[in-house]
């Protein structure tokens, strides 16, 4: 059976959390990746949140030194976000967790979110912004090809926690990281291919993606790949030559050079 992909937008919402944990996921090189748990600052702060698609996220809006986020007039978050996915979350529990990739040793590439992720003492406040909406996989694909760099691994990890171990396919991830120290366990019908970042990010992924053959019925293919914004021109031009209409896959550029 075809799958579908559902999209459903959702209300705003701003929701104030803290810092409660962070875990080194993983490093690589100067790298690494830093799963932090937000808490609800006051109970009640995650009532009705929910994320239900593997590449729902939230803007998070935190100050660089971990103090206090200004609020506008009307309590909306002055300053800076940057887009999260939400790898995990728990109403009840009152948490969400993202993994947020922290570039370089010590914030020498600058940054906000990573260098917040690393360092902010434990208690910072984070207000949080969405999910503004939900892009919802049903069915089964007959196959699938995954495709994303450092980016796009949490949203990797849930898609490949939703498709479940019989799904087959593609993966094509362009990482320095070694991805079962990230806990991320690819099913055995997924053919796995690392490649390695170099100056022009998401040209491998672009290669690659142009490598692979068109699928035998384009609505049994499901697409995802997300990276560094170059990606998406060829991106969407290998799914014009499969056959794959863009809104039943997901390309998305996740950050810019
Ligand atoms: C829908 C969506 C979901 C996303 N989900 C996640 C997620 O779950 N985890 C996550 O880490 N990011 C995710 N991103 C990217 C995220 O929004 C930020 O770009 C990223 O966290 C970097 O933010 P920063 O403040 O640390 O650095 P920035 O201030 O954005 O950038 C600092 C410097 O680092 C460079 N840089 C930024 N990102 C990368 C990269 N991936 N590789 C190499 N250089 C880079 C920039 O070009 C810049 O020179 C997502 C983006 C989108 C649109």
């Amino acid at each position: 059976m075809p799958y579908s992909l559902a999209r459903h937008p959702f209300p705003p919402a701003v929701r104030h959390l803290v810092l409660d944990s962070r875990i080194v996921l993983a490093t690589a090189g100067d790298d690494s990746f830093v799963r932090v748990q937000l808490v609800e600052a006051r109970p009640g702060e995650l009532a009705g949140f929910i994320a239900p698609g593997g590449g729902d996220h939230v803007r998070v809006v935190v100050s660089p030194d971990g103090g206090e986020v200004p609020l506008g007039p009307t309590g909306e978050p002055l300053g800076e976000s940057r887009t999260e996915t939400v790898v995990d979350h728990s109403v009840s529990g009152g948490w969400i967790d993202i993994d947020v990739l922290v570039h370089g040793a010590a914030g020498s590439h600058g940054g906000l979110i990573g260098p917040w992720a690393a360092r902010a003492p434990l208690g910072s406040p984070a207000v949080v912004m969405g999910p503004k909406g939900s892009v919802v996989l049903s069915g089964a694909p007959g196959d699938v090809v995954l495709a994303g760099d450092d980016s796009a691994l949490p949203a990797i990890r849930r898609y490949l926690r939703m498709l479940g171990p019989s799904i087959t396919g593609e993966l094509l991830l362009e990482t320095r990281f070694d991805v079962a120290s990230l806990g991320i366990a690819p099913p055995a019908g997924l053919r796995v291919s690392i490649l390695e970042p170099d100056s022009a990010p998401s040209a491998a992924l672009a290669a690659a993606l142009q490598a692979l053959p068109a699928p035998a019925d384009p609505l049994e293919r499901f697409v995802f790949a997300c990276g560094e914004q170059s990606l998406v021109a060829p991106a969407r031009a290998v799914l014009g030559a499969w056959g794959v209409d863009v809104e039943r896959a997901v390309v998305k550029g996740y950050w810019k050079r």
